[in-house]
């Protein structure tokens, strides 16, 4: 017999994965995993032919395609008044966990403290613990979600060396506001906390607001690497393409990583979204695109004994069951997809400590006879 000692001993298979197998299993509606169940744009996959054909099938460049990091570099530029060179400060990844491991494991030491606040997308510990650094969660509650910056000031210590963000944030689909990231100014100035700011939902911000990136404001952004999912953009999660923002002091210390772990990204797929990414209503009509969803689902909810809980941005949306079950969230979503038909996902799963409120998460990115499915089935409960 091998003896081996697990380097993630807590860790199990992730719940998106488990969540959608057990939809398969089950043959249930899946509106656990957040990916969409309707296709991307023919123009783009007519894109990535002809740059197939034009033979653009070996490595790309180690950072990415430069036209694509050109694009990258403006698209920062225009929404958020950053300037990103794209030489030195844009990397493109496979997807955005990879650029969030990646950034993690360039940049946090052994022994490092990360404060990351539950319910949090459930790849962020994991790596900090990879790379020999200590979590610090910070619980936020239902229904708001709301950080309260004196108890963050509490977890800082000499020995902080990141602290990860995530708005739109997932599960939650809460948003950042001014006076949190002016409370984040505060902590960080002066010191040389770094942050990660997963905004892969940045372009899903509802209700008029605006996404408050790390790259609108100089102290943080020199700070920050922000990671982005064309996944998430452009309804092709299976592509695996994503990037990474950051000055180039960070970026660099990125690159040294990302170079050895992937080394390059799907080159006809990079040049395609360069070419897609030039007209911007490719990625401005999706606030309005999704928020129609949230709001159909929401109508299509409306008399179930689902509590909806407030969905500012991100495709998902959370609900308690208390008038349903008292359950554990678990079981609840267990049962809900082998017995009623529609799987969704925990929120417990996002909590270091299995917090349970008792609130589960839909995926609300699936086409519109998908969620009145789901809904007929839901209301029967
Ligand atoms: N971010 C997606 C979710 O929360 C899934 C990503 C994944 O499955 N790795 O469902």
């Amino acid at each position: 017999m091998i003896h081996l000692t697990s380097k993630l001993p807590s860790s199990g298979t992730t719940i998106f994965t488990v969540m959608s197998r057990l939809a398969k299993e089950s043959g249930a509606i899946n509106l656990s995993q957040g990916f969409p169940d309707y296709d991307c744009d023919p123009e783009l996959i007519e894109l990535v032919n002809k740059h197939m054909r034009a033979g653009h099938n070996q490595y790309a460049p180690m950072a990415g395609v430069a036209l694509l990091r050109e694009r990258i570099a403006e698209k920062a530029n225009r929404l958020y008044g950053a300037d990103y060179h794209p030489e030195s400060e844009v990397t493109v990844t496979a997807g955005g966990t990879q650029a969030i491991f990646t950034a993690i494991a360039a940049l946090v030491h052994p022994n490092d403290e990360v404060i990351i606040f539950d319910p949090a997308y459930d790849a962020y510990a994991p790596a900090v613990k990879l790379m020999g650094g200590f979590v610090k969660s910070y619980e936020l509650s239902p229904p708001n979600y709301k950080i309260d910056w004196k108890a963050v000031r509490k977890l800082i210590s000499a020995h902080t060396r990141m602290i990860i963000l995530n708005t739109p944030q997932n599960p939650t689909g809460t948003t950042l506001k001014e006076e949190d990231m002016e409370e984040l100014i505060a902590i960080t100035r002066k010191t040389d906390i770094l942050i990660l700011s997963d905004e892969v939902y940045e372009h899903l911000v509802y209700d008029g607001q605006q996404h408050l990136s790390m790259a609108r404001y100089p102290e943080l952004r020199e700070r920050s690497v922000v990671c982005a999912s064309f996944g998430k953009l452009f309804h092709n999660t299976g592509w695996k393409v994503g990037y990474c923002i950051a000055p180039a002091l960070l970026m660099d210390e990125f690159r040294k990583v990302h170079q050895f772990e992937v080394f390059s990204v799907n080159t006809p797929v990079q040049h395609a979204l360069a070419d897609y990414l030039a007209d911007k209503s490719h990625y401005l009509g999706l606030t309005a695109f999704y928020q129609d969803k949230r709001d159909f689902f929401s109508e299509l909810m409306q008399g179930s004994r689902f509590k909806l809980l407030p969905c500012e941005g991100s495709y998902f949306q959370t609900a308690r069951f208390d008038r349903i079950s008292n359950e554990k969230d678990t079981d609840f979503s267990k049962r809900l997809t082998t017995e009623v038909g529609v799987a969704t996902v925990p929120v417990s799963a996002f909590y270091t400590k299995g917090t349970d409120f008792g609130i589960i998460r839909f995926c609300f990115a699936k086409k519109n006879e998908t969620l009145e499915r789901a809904a007929e089935k839901l209301q029967k409960l």
